[in-house]
């Protein structure tokens, strides 16, 4: 019988397919943070709502890590805060698991408050100490201006979950503030820890090579991949690309993310590129595979992230470890990774106008940008999996010291 870390992801397949509205940096972190802690030696079984009748439910995804698609309410995409209502049933599913496989579980590591909230019951049931991580936050979303409105139960939620873990984990320094100041957090319960990027997959492509695989001409390239959420604010990005239209004539946008149904967020953001007279400068590639994205990465002149709000910004980090400079909003966790006038700009007004500035600036100024690119991947250099996975064993670790002597990690390792 192997001792086991619960990896519970409720809402985010780590396997799931990246791009749409639903699938990104969450579903990234628990694929990577689940190999990554088996490659170091921990058997690790991460639990997720099953969505597709299709799929298997029960998948090696890395030897060492299992995936568990577990049965809660009709087998289908659903609405996050209907998925509330059925969480006794994942729970219930869970345990039955692994009552069959006759497995004990020493962590619990819950990802975003809907796992929080199963995470709560499954680690009273085990008498394992429950570690958290938000990835957002509903309270921080709701304040920073994106549309859309995210619900109490959610915020009541995280509140509880903030209060009963052992941990909670953040990715950013502006993650902790938020879960102490809006969440009463106890900051001696709250570490962080930042993201990581397999710096393996994501590295330069020689620009012209990624630009003839892609068909591009030699005009200047902006490049924005992410989730179709209004979160990202794609719209500014459009709107700043409008006011270019003649300071920067050759500019093209190349968008990656989303799905192409006509009612998805896709469909409203390449509506207003139509109204804004783009439709000729504005390419909408869809959902792109993590394997492809180097090549776009390196093919661009430089990569935006416009969002509201990021509480880490996976996306930025990836452009940069491609040698890609970043132009990102002064937002969340983004500048704890993009470095003003060192790997990219920070637009502290999320205008469309000081968006313009800065794209325009490096559109224009070549000798800047190529400064920029020099030194964009070793500034994320520090930020591997494996680095990352180490730490929370760390913190695994100290957490199960602090639970008593039972709890040593020596334990935990196959
Ligand atoms: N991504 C992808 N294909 C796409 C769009 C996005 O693989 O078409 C991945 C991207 O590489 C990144 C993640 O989705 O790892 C998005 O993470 P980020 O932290 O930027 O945003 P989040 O989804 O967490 O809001």
């Amino acid at each position: 019988m192997l001792p086991t870390v619960a990896i519970v992801s409720v809402h985010a397949c780590p396997l799931g397919r990246l791009g749409s509205r639903e699938t990104g940096g969450m579903n990234v972190y628990v694929r990577e943070l689940a190999t990554e802690l088996a490659k170091q030696g921990l058997a690790v079984d991460v639990f997720t709502r099953r969505t597709d009748p299709a799929d298997r439910e029960v998948v090696e995804m890395a030897p060492g890590a299992t995936l568990v698609r577990v049965t809660a309410g009709e087998i289908g995409p659903m609405d996050k805060n209907a998925v509330y209502d059925y969480l006794p049933q994942f729970v219930a599913g869970v345990e039955r698991y692994r009552r069959d496989q006759g497995r004990r579980y020493d962590v619990v590591h819950s990802h975003y408050w809907l796992s929080g909230r199963a995470g709560i019951d499954l680690a009273a049931r085990w008498h394992a100490p429950h570690l958290t991580m938000f990835h957002t936050l509903g309270e921080v979303k709701n304040r920073c201006g994106a549309p859309g409105q995210e619900s109490e139960l959610r915020i009541a939620v995280e509140r509880q979950v903030v209060h009963s873990v052992d941990l909670t984990i953040a990715a950013s320094e502006d993650e902790l503030h938020h879960l102490v100041d809006l969440y009463d957090a106890d900051p001696e319960r709250v570490t962080i820890v930042p993201c990581g990027v397999n710096t393996r997959l994501f590295s330069p492509l020689p620009r012209g090579e990624a630009r003839a695989k892609l068909g591009l001409n030699g005009h200047r390239t902006a490049l924005f991949v992410g989730r179709m959420d209004p979160l990202k604010g794609l719209d500014l990005l459009l709107l700043a690309a409008h006011e270019l239209r003649r300071s920067v004539p050759d500019l093209q946008l190349l968008v990656v993310g989303g799905d192409a149904s006509p009612e998805s967020e896709e469909g409203r953001v390449r509506d207003l590129a139509r109204e804004l007279g783009l439709a000729d400068r504005v390419t909408f590639v869809g959902a792109v595979p993590q394997t492809e994205l180097p090549t776009y990465y390196s093919a661009a002149d430089l990569c935006v992230v416009p969002s509201f709000y990021e509480s880490f910004g996976l996306v930025a980090v990836e452009a940069l470890a491609c040698g890609t400079p970043v132009v990102a909003s002064r937002v969340g966790g983004l500048p704890g990774v993009v470095k003003h006038g060192e790997n990219g700009l920070l637009v502290a007004n999320r205008t469309a106008s000081d968006f313009a500035t800065s794209i325009g600036e490096l559109c224009r100024d070549e000798g800047r940008r190529a400064g920029l690119a020099l030194r964009a991947r070793a500034s994320v250099a520090r930020l591997v999996w494996e680095s990352v996975a180490r730490r929370i064993l760390q913190i695994y670790d100290e957490t199960l010291a602090a639970a008593g002597p039972a709890g040593a990690l020596s334990s935990l390792r196959r």
